[in-house]
């Protein structure tokens, strides 16, 4: 029977590397969490050690499906994140993206429930404005092998904000800037994992173009933290709200503390620039400072210690890999 004094939470991507925080998270404040992946890019081993609470529920579910579920709130994850990942398949990202949308806005409207969107920095492309305020419409390619990623979240913005005026569905849109932590995926290709994982294996550093380009980078628990108090806030919060950590840094300066802070001999490799590869991007987090009053706690070279700690232990425990 359904406890109705325990908040019931859908969490889709919850298998995934924010998911499975997420759900952490909500588990140790007492919801009821229903973690829904379709495993493309999570895993099951992210949210093992849930198995044995009973709080804790996991489906394999792709979100482009109709789904109905009872749940009080619902944070839509699901989508794969890394480049690597969504040009794999391109037209499956859109449809997660868009179709994902569909289904959960639905599913929210029949329930009366809030829906969060994890919507990302990219939806600002190449920006042309520094740092990126919400208000920017953004600088994106529509037809460039980022733009099934982009042009999909753009479109699941779109999405949120019509079934909000149209139908009164309480929304949430989170701009999330790069993020970064333990169960990152370790091939997924972006730049902590690539560093790290290459700094404890002894292999070449991949610096991509000349490594001027910037990124400014968040750690899990800190993002995790602005994504719930963003849930819990007044029904007219409804964003888009940057969150990301304001700090910038060159790709070259962030191979330089992985190498110093694992001590690693690896050379540092020059190859080429990927296509549409954004040169600067750094969130401008006022609004969020003033309606969430949060800003991000952990310093890169905190955060960096935690997550080579974490990738050290994946190294040891997976045969076949090399420290
Ligand atoms: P991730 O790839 O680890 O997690 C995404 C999860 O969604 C995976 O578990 C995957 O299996 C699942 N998934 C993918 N397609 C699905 C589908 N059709 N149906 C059901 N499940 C599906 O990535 P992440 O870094 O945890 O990102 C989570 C969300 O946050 C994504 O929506 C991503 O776009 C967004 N985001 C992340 C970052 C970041 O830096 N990590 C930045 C901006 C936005
Ligand atoms: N939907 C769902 N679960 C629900 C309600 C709806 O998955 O509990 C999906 C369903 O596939 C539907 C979509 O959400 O097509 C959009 O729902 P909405 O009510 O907006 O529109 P409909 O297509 O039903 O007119
Ligand atoms: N990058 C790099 N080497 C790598 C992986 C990425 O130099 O091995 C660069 C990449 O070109 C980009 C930045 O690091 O400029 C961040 O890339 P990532 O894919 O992590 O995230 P995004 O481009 O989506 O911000």
């Amino acid at each position: 029977m359904k406890d109705f004094r325990t908040p019931h939470t859908l969490v889709t991507g919850g298998a995934g590397f924010l998911g499975s925080h997420l759900c952490d998270r909500l588990l140790a404040e007492g919801h009821e969490v229903l973690c829904l992946d379709n495993f493309f890019t999570g895993s099951k081993q992210n949210v093992r050690h849930l198995a044995g609470e009973a709080r804790f529920e996991l489906i394999r579910h792709d979100v482009t499906f109709p789904l109905y579920v009872e749940v009080d709130e619902i944070f839509n994850l699901a989508c794969p994140a890394s480049p690597i990942h969504y040009q794999e398949d391109p037209v499956q990202t859109t449809k997660t993206s868009v179709h994902g949308a569909i289904n959960m806005l639905g599913l929210a409207k029949r329930l009366g429930a809030r829906i969060l969107q994890a919507s990302t920095s990219e939806v600002y492309g190449d920006p042309r404005v520094h740092p990126q305020t919400e208000d920017y419409w953004g600088h994106v390619n529509p037809v460039g092998l980022r733009s099934c990623y982009d042009e999909g979240k753009r479109c699941a913005e779109t999405l949120f904000f019509d079934y909000h005026r149209q139908h009164g569905v309480p929304i949430k849109v989170a701009r999330i800037f790069n993020t970064y932590g333990p169960r990152m995926h370790p091939n997924d290709g972006r730049v902590v994992s690539n560093f790290i994982m290459q700094a404890l294996s002894g292999t070449p550093i991949t610096l991509y173009g000349d490594g001027k380009q910037t990124r400014a980078f968040c750690y899990v628990d800190d993002l995790i933290e602005a994504l719930l108090r963003l849930m819990r806030a007044p029904r007219e919060v409804t964003g888009p709200v940057n969150l990301g950590n304001p700090s910038e840094f060159t790709v070259r300066e962030l191979a330089e503390r992985v190498l110093e802070l694992t001590g690693s001999k690896s050379e540092i490799r020059h190859e080429p620039l990927p296509s549409d590869d954004p040169t600067q991007r750094c969130p401008d987090i006022s609004l969020a400072r003033r309606v969430l009053d949060w800003e991000p706690r952990t310093p890169l070279d905190a955060g960096l210690k935690l997550t080579i700690d974490y990738f050290d232990d994946w190294l040891r425990r997976t045969p076949g890999k090399t420290r």
